[in-house]
Parts: structure tokens; C-alpha cells; sequence
């Protein structure tokens, strides 16, 4: 899935978490389930899947500060945990281009590899679930705190 919906689906849990903590953890845990589900992908060259990841990283970035920005302040660092921690497993995209090797355990990016059920031409889910996400993420940042998000925030 593309890594600008992992940051809006990472935005949507801070959001709805108490803790950052609770909201990075959900967040990477978010990240498998989204790329189990059928997505878009299977770029069938180095050159397409650029041409897609690189627009995609730099509008994750964009989203990222203006969601961080928007956020009430009491609720920013579960929000940024949530995000970081949905973003952190597509890390290995990068690291693998300029460095040659993922950061990952083998297992790990075994794992990421097997559960993608991509095909080209899944465009229109990738865009309909970042508007879902977006959306939801934008309402959930907009009602009042709880009591417990009213207390000043704890990192565990
Ligand atoms: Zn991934």
C-alpha cells in the first residue's frame, strides 16, 4: 500500500489513542493488516516504481507535518507516534535504494514480501482509501478529548 495511507491510517490511530506508545505499536501493526489487503503495486521495473514512490514519500512528508500541525497540541505526540509507527516498515524502501540492504531482519522482510497482494491498475483504492483515512482522520482530530486525553499526555 501506498506509504500515504499508512501515514493517514497511522494519523487516524493517534488520533483515536490515548497514548503515543499504544499509538506506535497500533500504528506497525496497522501496517501489516493495510498491506494484506489487495492493493496497488507490481510495478514490473525499478524506473515505474519510482515514478509512483517518490511522489508518494514526499506527499507522506507533506501530510505528516500539516496533520501534525492541525493537531491539537495534547494530542499531537500520539498522533506523530501514530504516523511514524505506520510509516516505519516501508523504511526499508529507502535504505535498501541508497545503502544496498534493508534494516530489517530477513524474516521480517519476508513477511512484509508474502502478505502484498498487489496488481497494477489498483490506482482508484489507493486514492479511495486515502480519502476514507484522511477524511476520518480529520474528524477524529476535530472531537473533544476524553478525560483521559485531557490529562497532560504520558509516553507509556
Ligand atoms: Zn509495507
Amino acid at each position: 500500500m501506498l506509504l500515504t495511507n499508512h501515514v493517514l491510517s497511522g494519523a487516524l490511530i493517534g488520533a483515536l489513542a490515548r497514548r503515543p506508545a499504544s499509538a506506535f505499536a497500533a500504528g506497525v501493526a496497522s501496517h501489516f493488516v493495510l498491506d494484506a489487503v489487495p492493493h496497488w503495486g507490481d510495478w514490473g521495473s525499478i524506473r515505474r516504481f519510482l515514478q509512483v514512490a517518490v511522489p508518494d514519500g514526499l506527499i507522506s512528508l507533506g501530510a505528516m507535518g500539516t496533520i501534525a500541525a492541525l493537531a491539537p497540541a495534547e494530542r499531537r505526540p500520539a498522533v506523530l507516534a501514530g504516523m511514524i509507527g505506520a510509516a516505519l516498515p516501508d523504511v526499508d524502501k529507502p535504505v535498501k535504494l541508497w545503502f544496498g540492504r534493508s534494516p530489517w531482519p530477513r524474516v521480517v522482510d519476508e513477511f512484509h514480501r508474502r502478505i502484498q497482494p498487489e496488481a497494477s491498475g489498483r490506482a482508484h483504492i489507493e486514492l479511495l482509501a486515502a480519502a476514507a483515512f484522511g477524511a476520518a482522520a480529520l474528524a477524529a482530530l476535530r472531537r473533544p478529548p476524553g478525560p483521559a486525553a485531557r490529562r497532560a499526555p504520558r509516553l507509556l
